[in-house]
């Protein structure tokens, strides 16, 4: 049986990574709805809605109707690219600087509302392992299986600054650490859907488990 699976919880703890493996071994669709609040918040940073840390919201709410988000399969890697009105931007949303303002753009209602929408459209096909910070509570609450992933902020940002330095990105750890624990508090504080587990969700703190295992936990869970 093809079921829902959603998997939330903080940022950087490896969520899309694994969530992007068991995607492949169960042959399923796999959603980043991550790249999706990136993506317009792309669009509000080229359009200059946000500016030397200004940010103009009404612009960014009256321009709206002129973002479309879509997922175009890449080949090459068997994984969903994100498109920015046409534009695959899935490189240029993972900059520091996109990931500065996105929980600010994410905590808009009207954004939320743009995205969930859609997100619900593409889980009418079963099937599906979709990641975020609402998919459980929100967007599927009534998804088959439910994850909640955590692991210490030092942790999340050691990693994610590795990821970043790996793509040849010039950031400190500081930066990366103060962008992780500045997030996780806009995100777990913000009015709209706040990053929450949900009561049914199991809990997997992975501060001490590799990748591999994750996996691992997750596939038995997807099978039982
Ligand atoms: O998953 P990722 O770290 O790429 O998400 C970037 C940001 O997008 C999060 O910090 C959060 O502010 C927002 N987000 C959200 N709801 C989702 C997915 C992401 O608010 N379902």
């Amino acid at each position: 049986k093809r079921i829902t699976i959603a998997i939330d919880g903080f940022s950087s703890t490896g969520k899309s990574t694994v969530a992007k493996m068991l995607a492949k071994e169960l042959d399923y669709i796999y959603v980043d709805t991550g790249a999706m609040y990136r993506a317009v918040t792309l669009f509000a940073m080229r359009h200059l809605y946000i500016k030397e840390g200004h940010f103009d919201k009404e612009a960014l709410l009256r321009n709206l109707f002129k973002v479309s988000v879509k997922f175009k399969m890449n080949p090459s890697t068997g994984i969903a690219d994100v498109y920015l009105n046409s534009e695959n931007v899935e490189r240029e949303i993972r900059t520091l600087e996109v990931s500065n303002f996105v929980s600010q753009i994410a905590a808009i209602s009207e954004v939320r509302h743009l995205l969930v929408e859609k997100q619900k459209e593409m889980g009418k096909e079963k099937g599906i392992v979709m990641d975020g910070r609402d998919i459980g509570t929100v967007v599927f609450p009534e998804a088959e299986l439910k994850v909640f992933m955590t692991a210490t902020a030092d942790e999340r940002a050691r990693r994610r600054y590795e990821e970043l330095i790996a793509k040849g990105d010039n950031v400190t750890y500081e930066a990366v650490l103060e962008n992780v624990v500045k997030r996780d508090a806009l995100d777990t504080s913000r009015e709209d859907s706040p990053l929450v587990k949900a009561d049914d969700a199991i809990l997997l703190d992975n501060t001490h488990t590799n990748i591999e295992d994750q996996f691992h936990i997750l596939l038995q869970l997807s099978k039982d």
